[in-house]
């Protein structure tokens, strides 16, 4: 059995010419799936009998099941606990905002990238997710929060470029006007910073936004907090940013957790400065959401507030990311140890 969520619609068009069926039964169905949310191929009606037979007897849908679901109190952040079929358990986060609603998905169940405030890779890996998979829990959310959903951020559990090949799928299939037709420039990828799969997501030639997890400031500070930091400097980091930007013409989005007394004080920020003004971009401080496995602190609001306005001052265009449904532990991988462990 397959997950038919894992075929684009050339797949399924050879699909169904090699079991006797006509190639526009193909559209037809991702029709059902896509744009009326029926999972169910006995309810395709304008199918014959004969043709949901065979479609049952090769694929399912697969849609994760949600295990738990959390509403923030302002109810504007959607926590979803699924399940997949082998067992394994994700996180999905949606946001609405007043633009439009936006979905934070999941990559990989667990990561191994080994970052130390992240809770999500605390455990490693345990496997990566199909295109399929990550499509599902896009799918399972609109269909639960009953309004479409038009951002997409990969920015759950799990590294995007560890799993190149099925993300690359998933984002060919999900800017698609057979599925969901979300646009390029509304999905935004973000990476610790693998260097040759940068390139690689360059050379496709997409407009979606590249977010690059650097949360430091020098090498020595990454390689204590971020051990991809071993592999790649900064300086290779920001070469391969600049040849994602001459490709696609896009604007690079830098993430930086502020960790109090690790990488907030104004050197870091002066220093920061200094390898990014040549850059086009835009920067997004996030206070370090704390996690009980580790001791990492949150800066202080005044030094958010003086790191942010020196970016500023300097002409790097920055926002302080607004803190959303910290009331149900919305962040990086907390639920769903939380629901483990239990
Ligand atoms: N692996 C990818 C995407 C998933 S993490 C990446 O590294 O970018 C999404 C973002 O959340 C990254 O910027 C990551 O560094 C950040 N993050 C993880 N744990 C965090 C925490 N405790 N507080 C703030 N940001 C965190």
């Amino acid at each position: 059995m397959n997950n038919i969520l894992d075929l684009n619609l050339e797949e399924l068009k050879e699909w169904m010419v090699s079991n006797g069926e006509k190639a526009f039964r193909a559209k037809q169905v991702f029709g059902w799936i896509y744009s009326n949310f029926i999972w169910d191929f006995d309810a395709m009606k304008n199918l014959s009998k004969n043709t949901k037979e065979k479609l049952k007897e090769n694929f399912y849908v697969g849609i994760p099941r949600i295990v738990k679901k959390f509403k923030s109190k302002d109810d504007d952040t959607w926590k979803f606990l699924f399940k997949y079929p082998d067992g394994n358990i994700i996180e999905s986060v949606v946001m609405k905002y007043k633009h439009g609603n936006s979905i934070c998905v999941s990559t990989q169940v667990g990561c191994r990238m080994g970052c130390k405030f992240c809770a999500s890779t605390i455990d490693g890996v345990i496997r990566d997710l199909t295109c399929g998979e990550i499509l599902g829990q896009i799918l399972a959310a609109q269909k639960e929060i009953e309004e479409r959903i038009s951002n997409i951020v990969l920015m759950g559990s799990g590294e995007p470029m560890d799993n190149f090949n099925n993300v690359l799928k998933f984002l060919k299939l999900v800017v698609a006007d057979y599925t969901l037709n979300i646009g390029q420039r509304h999905i935004t990828l973000s990476t610790c910073g693998i260097v040759p799969k940068i390139k690689e997501l360059a050379d496709e030639n997409m407009q979606i936004t590249l977010a690059i997890s650097l949360h430091a400031s020098n090498d020595a500070m990454r390689k204590n907090i971020m051990p991809i930091a071993n592999k790649y400097s900064i300086k290779e980091v920001l070469d391969a940013c600049k040849y994602y930007i001459n490709k696609t013409n896009r604007r690079i989005s830098f993430e930086y957790a502020l960790v109090k007394g690790v990488n907030d004080s104004k050197e870091s920020a002066t220093e920061l400065i200094g390898l990014l003004k040549p850059i086009m971009c835009h920067v997004n401080l996030i206070p370090v959401n704390e996690i009980k496995e580790n001791d990492y602190e949150k800066s202080t609001c005044k030094n958010i507030h003086e790191f942010a306005e020196l970016l500023k001052v300097s002409g790097i265009e920055t926002t302080v990311r607004r803190e959303m449904g910290s009331d149900i532990n919305a962040a990086c991988g907390q639920l769903r140890r939380d629901y483990i462990s239990e």
